[in-house]
């Protein structure tokens, strides 16, 4: 079995260990600080003698370090876990733990489900929590990071009579986390030592997740990424709008409400200019193809249908650039199908429709759609 040091001391980052073997460039040491994947957290990272660590299995109490390239066996090597990766873990699960102790106290909810990669966390309880709840256990958490309570990991002589979350079936070998004052519970992980170490604990989403809830947190470096994160936007929001960073939310409603009341007046400006057309439109021929800058397939449509209803015939309107028209045909039923008839077998055209109007899209010049048409 490798002597696992992690289990000792979460706070050692460099160590030298014995080279017992190392096959297909996975290597066994007598001894690691390099923690396996395991309980929802990746495996630590970092490098054995200069050669990059990948990932860290255990089988049966033995750690395998999945290397980028064979080292020697025998061989005594200098080790370095990748210290930066490690403490985000370590602040981030050992809030997973106070929070999951507080949920537990309060509502007597279990922890199910913990998942702890680079770049997120989550935490999954069986039973629903309410944004005010989640409130609640966001201020009591940070509180217990303000207390600086002790994180006390141990084996215990007497499982049986100890009460602790994640109850196992085993009788020995258990590692228990105890927080003082807010948690007991097996885990194998290493932590930190104070829960000053964790930082800010930011509880920054929740869904409902088979008859529970999931929570999306983020604590220490990692809080306070996000928080830069979200100010630097907050900053560029409220430059562009030329509003307090404070009222942004604010600013943003109001911004689209003028968006809002600009696409009607634009809507309306346009449904004008188009009844202006149809006034002008003379009417001459059965059909008619109109060639029109920017209109959206709405607007055709409404163009079409109102020539039409004003002269009758097979009205069509088209907006587009070259080679690439959007249309929309109004006429009776069974003249504007057989005109259509016609234009597909000679034009390329996606689109179509029943009754007295076709639209969709032709992919051919203004000159070929005219001579098939007219
Ligand atoms: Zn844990």
């Amino acid at each position: 079995m490798t002597v696992k040091l992690y289990d000792m001391d979460s706070h050692l980052s460099e160590f030298s260990a014995t080279v017992l073997s190392c096959e297909n460039a996975v290597a066994v040491l007598d001894k690691t600080a390099f923690f396996p994947e395991g309980g929802g957290q990746t495996s630590d990272t970092g490098f054995i003698d200069g050669v990059k660590v990948l990932d860290v299995q255990i089988k049966d109490g033995v750690n395998y370090h999945y290397l980028e390239k064979d080292i020697e066996t025998g061989k005594t090597v200098n080790c370095k876990i990748d210290w930066e990766e490690r403490f985000r873990k370590m602040q981030n699960h050992s809030g997973e733990h106070i929070i999951s102790g507080i949920v537990h106290s309060l509502y007597g909810y279990d922890n199910v489900g913990f998942h702890l990669s680079k770049t997120e966390m989550t935490m999954d309880f069986n039973g629903l929590l309410t944004r005010d709840d989640l409130l609640k256990i966001e201020l009591l958490a940070n509180k217990a990071v303000w207390e600086n309570v002790k994180f006390n990991c141990y084996y215990p002589e007497n499982l049986e009579n100890l009460e602790y979350r994640s109850k196992l079936d085993l009788t020995e070998d258990v590692r228990i986390v105890e927080i003082e004052g807010y948690d007991r519970c097996a885990c194998c992980a290493p932590h930190v030592n104070t829960s000053s170490e964790i930082g800010i604990i930011k509880i920054l989403n929740f869904e409902k997740c088979k008859g529970g809830v999931r929570l999306w947190v983020k604590c220490g470096a990692d809080a306070l990424a996000d928080y830069n994160l979200k100010y630097q936007n907050a900053i560029k929001i409220s430059s562009l709008l030329c509003a307090e960073q404070d009222n942004i939310a604010e600013a943003v409603e109001k911004q689209l409400e003028i968006e809002g009341n600009l696409k009607y007046k634009i809507t309306d400006l346009k449904r004008r200019l188009i009844a202006e057309k149809v006034n002008a439109f003379s009417g001459e021929g059965e059909i008619t193809a109109t060639f029109e800058a920017d209109m959206d397939i709405k607007e055709l449509q409404l163009y079409a249908d109102s020539l039409y209803k004003k002269s009758g015939g097979i009205r069509a309107i088209f907006s587009g650039t070259e080679n690439e028209y959007f249309f929309a045909i109004v006429g009776d039923e069974a003249p504007l199908q057989e005109l259509f008839s016609k234009m597909k077998q000679s034009l390329n055209i996606r689109g179509g429709g029943r009754g007295s109007m076709v639209q969709g899209t032709v992919f051919a010049s203004k000159a070929d759609i005219v001579k098939i048409m007219l």
